[in-house]
């Protein structure tokens, strides 16, 4: 196992910890509230990402490096809520790129959740009995450093319109399934058209009662919770669920909050999922904000996932002993219902693994 410190952290200062966020273009400031232009026009090269925060220069090699593993993908709207000047701010080590990505380190994998072998469709994976995951886009709004997903061969898992009449006739032929989760890459990249039609065809199979969305576009572009979004899944009859993926309280700002009623509004039930990251949420502290900020935009904490042991991502990595410690401290300072449950998928599992003993049928008791 390589331990290093990446080399682009510093420590913080008082001056950076105050630095104003960055300043977003005219051009992108431009195509607010046009979504599809603001994910055409986000920032795709290290050195456009850097200039804009004022950082310097000097990181530009390493951050070649990681982007040549797993491009930089980041939106303007999301940009603009990271602090200027500050290397460490939690928002930006999540986007950009490290030479620590190029370590290859024992025990980390391309696959950590082997997710591949549950696919008996392209686009379909099918691992807990009574409920499977579509992919029903094969790109992001935004390329997390740490995503498990980082070397997935979307390609191979695009289907076309064909191919997706196999996976509702599979749907349709497996009465026990009852819930679909429409993930990716994140499913809102797809077009609106694409999703009603989905949408509606799920709605059709009778033995299917829920409909879960796992996406992170409301966080990092909030327009894209747009008129034509909420018309189509307003008008489902099955139950919606919408988990969001925020690992920060600062990804959520006003624009966030707005999005998230509105979803709210048309009986969207709201949840969030995060990671636990080195550096970024790993302490009382950014939990406590993060589930705080989170239950002002009307959000439960749902999941937060012990990390996944993805190649590339190593230096994100907290252990679960010191991971389950965080979740026992949390409990003096978060009443029980927003207590995320800690968890680990571990492959061949036919559930998620809870971690430790902070699981919210005990933390309720615990801590209300
Ligand atoms: S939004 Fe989710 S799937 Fe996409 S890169 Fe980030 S963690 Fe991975």
């Amino acid at each position: 196992m390589i331990t290093r410190t990446p080399a682009s952290l510093h420590t913080i200062t008082r001056e950076q910890r105050e630095s104003p966020v960055a300043e977003v273009p005219e051009s992108s400031a431009a195509a607010r509230g046009d979504w599809r232009a603001q994910l055409r026009d986000c920032i795709r090269t290290p050195q456009a990402l850097l200039e804009q925060l004022g950082l310097p220069t000097s990181l530009l090699p390493g951050a070649h490096d990681g982007h040549a593993l797993f491009s930089i993908r980041v939106p303007h709207a999301y940009a603009s809520r990271i602090r200027a000047d500050d290397v460490n701010d939690p928002l930006l080590r999540q986007v950009l790129p490290l030479d620590a990505e190029t370590d290859i380190v024992d025990g980390y994998v391309n696959d950590p959740l082997e997710e591949a072998d549950h696919s008996p469709l392209p686009g379909l994976i099918h691992k807990y009995t009574n409920r499977v995951l579509l992919m029903a886009s094969g790109g992001c709004a935004i390329n997390c450093r740490y995503c498990f997903r980082r070397h997935f061969p979307y390609e191979d898992h695009q289907p076309s319109r064909e191919q997706w009449r196999d996976i509702l006739d599979y749907l349709q032929a497996d009465s026990r399934i009852h819930e679909v989760i429409l993930s990716g890459g994140d499913p809102l990249v797809s077009t609106d058209k694409r999703l009603a039609w989905l949408v509606e065809a799920l709605g059709e199979i009778a033995h299917l009662k829920r409909l879960r969305i796992h996406t992170r576009l409301p966080v990092v572009i909030p327009d894209r919770v747009n008129d034509e979004l909420l018309s189509w899944l307003g008008a489902t009859r099955l139950q919606k669920i919408v988990v969001i993926h925020t690992n920060h309280a600062n990804e959520l700002d006003d624009e966030v909050a707005a999005a998230m009623s509105r979803l709210a509004a048309i009986g969207v039930t709201l949840l969030n999922q995060g990671v636990i990251l080195r550096g970024i949420n790993d302490t009382v502290a950014t939990q406590t904000a993060l589930a705080e900020r989170l239950f002002e935009c009307g959000v439960l904490p749902y999941y937060l996932h012990a990390f996944d042991p993805v190649q590339g991502a190593a230096h994100f990595a907290v252990g679960d002993a010191e991971a389950c410690e965080l979740m026992e401290a949390l409990l003096e300072h978060l009443p029980g219902f927003l207590m995320p449950r800690l968890v680990r998928e571990v492959p061949g599992r036919r559930s998620k693994t809870p971690l430790g003993s902070a699981m919210p049928s005990i933390s309720i008791i615990a801590s209300t």
